[in-house]
């Protein structure tokens, strides 16, 4: 395509795209989707700006007027915000404010993910409301704003002012108004931003009051009468109108980046969305200095939080069997960019999920990341949906044993019963030497389906009769490596009893019943022998777990193993410390930051618990220890400054099986 062609096909895109968003509060691509159409829009009116178009996005805020409301002509006008990806963008935001303001003091707010608000107190009494529009011309919607129950209609001062701010749906709120609206067959809002947009263009004020909307105010538009962006939120507080709490200044990259890693871990916990933090000249007259573009001002910057959503397209569906014969689907999608990293796959979870969501092959979808798993598939664009797509083809039999698959009545999962399915035993010997079990290095996947596939294994009692002559037949393992792995193996044999008891992969006991178990009954043989009741009484063991723990140990197969592993001098007692209160870092203050290469930070957090720690998310003088992974920032920083101990992840690792628990 030449470049021309490309900016207007771009423009237009992204001008339906807006349209769909700002006027009609329906969403077609997700944020993200948009954001990087925008950036390539950009960079090519950047490289050619004699094909700037006049209808260019970049070149206006907002979009058009609903019709059914009364123009609001802004006194002021409304702009934009630039944003920044990464820390880099705000570094050149930085230098470009330095070339005008020798030493700039910052501060730093909160981005919240609302609609943005234009209220007029004339003598102190709220006079018009009116959204932002196109920047000059919004809609009015004062009826509206009156209904919003922070807002005050007079100020604590009879003064002429005119205020910005965010109106927000609180989360609570957006969660309630869809229930509602699904249990009324109503279709329910894409995120709270939208539900505060669809909520202030409701002709009925009613509607207005019921839902709850709220407000945080953080600009003066009208001539300011403080000298500080600070003293403005100082004042607006005074005057009554909501100001949200959390800012911080800043004078340099350093501290603006440590306000933005603080935002990041607190932001789940907050009632609001947010999308990122904005980072504001402090001094209004450097900001009138500074003044503005078209769109935006240049004394402010919004750095955005990594999408943690994205669009793509399902190319095909892999159906896998786990080590407890669970059959599980994950898509293969066109790769896309996701929370920083780039992904190809999703889970589908299962045949239920499937089915409700209704996903095919070849439909375009929304995929989410949370917390350390796999990508999600969070819906299908039904109205994207290509004429090519085709339902999934559930399978009926074992994709790796062939044996029928069984759908039980009271769970979701799609199950392969053969005891003998080599994709169940081939996993079952992968959890036996992961990390939380026996943590055998070196006896990873590809290791474990060799060994398999040369039968030098077949059960994990197998593994302890490997020499080092049998482990030099695999592919690519020399003698170095091959010793190596036979000394972790026979390591293994004296761990606690507890990380034996969690590889079994025994139904329901994950690590923390196995630790519970051990701790109790001291010994393995002892545990084996105990009855539902005596397993029962134990808090925290329910009757499931413990009637599946009766139910293995009684299997023929069961004591058969448990013999073989006694033989191989396995070790069957607990030896980790009783309690927490003697635990190897009982007491210790330990702070975690940074990224970490081995280990999710779920999995280095139970480790430190584990040891009795307790794990604190900032770093101060009552901090004993940081663990810092790579790119670790200011709370390294801050560490060192305050003359804390500072361990990488190798060594908590080091120090974990040391301290063998
Ligand atoms: P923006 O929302 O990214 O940033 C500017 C706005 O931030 C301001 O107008 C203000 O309302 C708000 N804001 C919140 N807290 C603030 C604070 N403390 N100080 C100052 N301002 C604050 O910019 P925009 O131009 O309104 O919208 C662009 C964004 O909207 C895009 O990045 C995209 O994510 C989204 N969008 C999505 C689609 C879509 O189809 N999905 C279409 C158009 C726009």
């Amino acid at each position: 395509m030449n470049v021309e062609l490309e900016i207007k096909t771009l423009t237009e895109q992204l001008n339906q795209y807006a349209y769909a968003y700002y006027t009609l509060d329906k969403p077609i691509v997700e944020d993200a989707a948009y954001d990087q159409l925008y950036r390539e829009l950009t960079r090519l009116e950047a490289a050619h700006p004699d094909l700037i178009r006049a209808d260019s996005p970049t070149h206006r805020t907002g979009g058009v007027i609903l019709s059914g409301f009364k123009k609001y002509q802004h006194d002021y006008q409304l702009y934009s915000l630039q944003d920044a990806f990464s820390r880099e963008e705000i570094e050149a935001f930085d230098t470009r404010v330095r070339k005008e303001i020798a030493a700039p003091e910052y501060i730093c707010e909160l981005k919240i993910d609302g609609l943005s608000l234009s209220l007029v107190y004339v003598k102190g009494v709220l006079e018009a409301a009116a959204t932002r529009g196109d920047g000059s011309v919004g809609e009015e919607i004062t009826e509206q704003v009156k209904r919003i129950k922070d807002v005050p209609l007079v100020l604590s001062e009879s003064i002429d002012i005119v205020v910005r701010g965010e109106a927000y749906l609180p989360r609570q709120n957006f969660q309630r108004l869809n229930q509602e609206r699904e249990e009324a067959g109503l279709p329910s809002f894409a995120n709270p931003r939208n539900a505060a947009a669809g909520t202030l263009r409701q002709l009925d004020t009613k509607v207005v009051a019921k839902r709850g909307l709220a407000t945080f105010l953080y600009q003066e538009a009208s001539p300011a009468t403080n000298q500080t962006q600070e003293e403005v939120l100082a004042y607006f507080a005074k005057l009554g109108l909501v100001v949200n709490q959390h800012r911080a200044f800043a004078t340099n990259m350093t501290e603006i980046w440590a306000f933005i890693e603080s935002v990041a871990e607190m932001r789940e916990s907050l009632d609001y969305d947010i999308d990122g933090v904005v980072i504001k000249v402090n001094d209004l007259a450097q900001q009138d200095a500074l003044g503005f573009t078209v769109k935006f001002p240049k004394w402010a910057i919004a750095y955005k939080f990594p999408a943690e959503l994205a669009e793509t397209e399902i190319l095909s569906v892999d159906w896998t069997v786990g080590r407890t014969g669970v059959v599980t689907p994950t898509a293969n999608m066109t790769p896309v960019t996701l929370a920083q990293t780039t992904v190809a796959r999703a889970t589908l979870h299962n045949v239920d999920y499937i089915k409700e969501k209704d996903i095919r092959l070849g439909d375009r979808v929304v995929i989410y990341k949370a917390g350390d798993i796999i990508p999600a598939v969070q819906r299908v664009l039904l109205d994207k949906r290509p004429s090519h797509s085709v339902p999934l083809d559930i399978p009926t039999q074992c994709p790796e044993c062939q044996a029928d698959l069984q759908h039980f009545e009271d769970e979701v999962a799609l199950r392969c019963v053969n005891p003998r399915c080599p994709a169940q035993i081939r996993e079952k010997l992968i959890h036996f030497a992961s990390r939380g079990a026996m943590n055998i290095t070196g006896l990873g996947t590809a290791v474990v389906t060799q060994l398999f596939e040369k039968e030098l294994l077949t059960d994990v009692a197998d593994l302890y009769q490997l020499t080092v002559d049998d482990l030099l037949k695999l592919d690519k393992v020399k003698e170095k490596t091959a010793e190596k792995l036979y000394q972790s193996i026979q390591d293994s044999k004296s761990n606690s009893v507890e990380k034996l008891l969690f590889g079994l992969g025994i139904r329901h006991v994950g690590a923390k019943a196995a630790k519970i178990l051990a701790e109790h009954f001291l010994n393995l043989s002892k545990l084996a022998t105990a009855s539902v009741d005596a397993l029962s009484e134990i808090s925290s063991i329910g009757t499931v777990l413990a009637k599946s723990l009766t139910t293995y140990f009684a299997l023929d197969g069961t004591q058969k193993l448990l013999a073989e592993l006694q033989a191989a001098g396995l070790n069957f007692d607990y030896l980790g410390v009783m309690n927490r209160e003697h635990a190897a870092l009982s007491g210790k203050t330990i702070v975690l930051t940074g990224k970490l290469a081995q280990l999710t930070r779920t999995q280095a957090k139970e480790i430190l618990e584990n040891l009795g720690a307790n794990v604190s998310g900032s770093v101060s003088k009552n901090t004993d220890i940081v663990i810092a992974g790579s790119e670790a920032g200011s709370k390294l920083d801050k560490a060192q400054a305050l003359g804390i101990e500072v361990w990488t992840e190798e060594e908590l690792i080091k120090y974990e099986n040391e301290t063998n628990l």
